[in-house]
């Protein structure tokens, strides 16, 4: 958990104390107990504290550049796929429900879920790890921890502090995914997010792949999880095919997924008797699918791991991303210069290599690309 010390409650306004008090479940994470801002900032007149948040996330420059970075798939393949802004909002979506069902706040889980890819770099998992090669020596590079940075650090949107000062919940809730702390000690609101990741991404890596030709219909009908959801589409529709059965296996996808997830997140608060947001951090994570689903979940993603990500053409568009990042990595490197000045400046505290990883991190797919024909390539 952040330090405690270092931060300061806001009080949250009346309004809001009311509002929550009435619609939210008493396990669910409340304003009024928000351990507030490291920097100190008036109250908002009528804005709650994750209100604030999300309204500050949203208008974040990292957040508008997630519409032109890769989730899984680039751009050169087409328009029908995710990207990381589409993947986020799908999170929101499917977190928000959860949070509706279960009586959590809402405004928390939105702010963690339109924050949780904030710190990817270009070129999805690809860049990740080329990053990660280029920081071997200097801690490596993790896109949960660049979103810490980019919460706490890069983004500068307010002349009194650096990063979106953001509440602790918020950061606390996204510290979670770097140690991969997310067996116990987390609030339901943060489990609700990490669960609507998975929903999000099983379901539509596997639509655009389909999209893509990359697998067929009838392959994936063979993987457990899309078949039990074929006999469900059956009992309600008969006879579809082709696009219109794709798409009621999606829609009863991902709507058995989230009624498994409420169900056995009601079971899980009766029995650790979870009655407060301090209950919820000491019991061990109760917002996870039931096992015979869970067990389907993990064979479909050892599928789309074999059949999708490793993908002759995925490999090679990652190969590709890599190469160029690497050699802007070099490139940024013997030439700081070539930065804006305020990574240039930062260099200084942070160290270059850190600050080029930044500056990297922080670009979208096509402005790399673009970068790197304009400065690096080789004429
Ligand atoms: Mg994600």
């Amino acid at each position: 958990m952040t330090d405690p010390a270092a931060f300061t409650s806001v009080p949250a306004p009346a309004a809001i104390v009311a509002r929550e008090r009435a619609t939210l479940a008493p396990y669910a994470m409340y304003s009024s107990g928000s351990r507030g801002r490291r920097y100190a900032e008036p109250p908002h007149a009528y804005r709650g504290p994750f209100q604030r948040d999300r309204d500050r996330i949203l208008h974040s420059g990292a957040f508008r550049r997630l519409a032109y970075k890769t989730q899984v798939f680039t751009g050169d393949l087409g328009d029908y796929h995710r990207n990381r802004l589409t993947h986020t909002l799908e999170v929101a979506t499917v977190a928000r429900t959860l949070a509706r069902a279960l009586r959590l706040n809402e405004d928390l889980v939105e702010s963690l879920a339109l924050a949780h890819d904030l710190g990817h770099p270009p070129y999805g998992h690809a860049g990740e790890d080329a990053l990660h090669a280029c920081l071997a020596a200097q801690g490596g590079f993790s896109h949960n921890r660049q979103g810490l940075r980019v919460l706490e650090l890069l983004e500068q949107r307010y002349p009194e502090f650096p990063g979106l000062n953001v509440s602790a919940e918020i950061l606390d809730g996204h510290a979670a995914r770097i140690d991969k702390h997310l067996d116990t000690g987390n609030l339901i609101e943060v489990q609700v997010v990490e669960a609507a990741d998975s929903v999000a991404y099983d379901t539509h890596d596997a639509d655009d792949a389909l999209e893509l030709g990359l697998l067929t219909l009838e392959e994936l009908l063979d993987i457990p999880l899309w078949r039990e959801a074929a006999s469900r589409v059956r009992v309600r529709y008969q006879g579809l095919q082709g696009k219109t059965l794709r798409r009621a296996l999606l829609h009863e996808l991902i709507d058995w997924q989230v009624s498994d997830l409420v169900a056995q997140a009601e079971r899980g608060i009766i029995e650790h008797a979870i009655g407060s947001a301090d209950d919820a951090r000491k019991s061990p994570t109760i917002v996870r699918a039931s096992s015979p689903l869970l067990e389907q979940k993990r064979e479909l993603e050892r599928f789309l791991f074999d059949r999708v990500y490793r993908h002759a053409d995925v490999l090679r568009l990652r190969d590709e991303a890599q190469s160029s990042l690497q050699a802007m990595y070099q490139g940024y490197l013997a030439r700081p210069e070539l930065m804006p000045e305020r990574f240039r400046e930062r260099a200084a505290s942070d160290g270059i290599e850190r600050t080029v990883c930044d500056y990297l991190a922080g670009m979208t797919d096509r402005y790399a690309e673009r970068e790197y024909r304009r400065l690096f390539a080789a004429a």
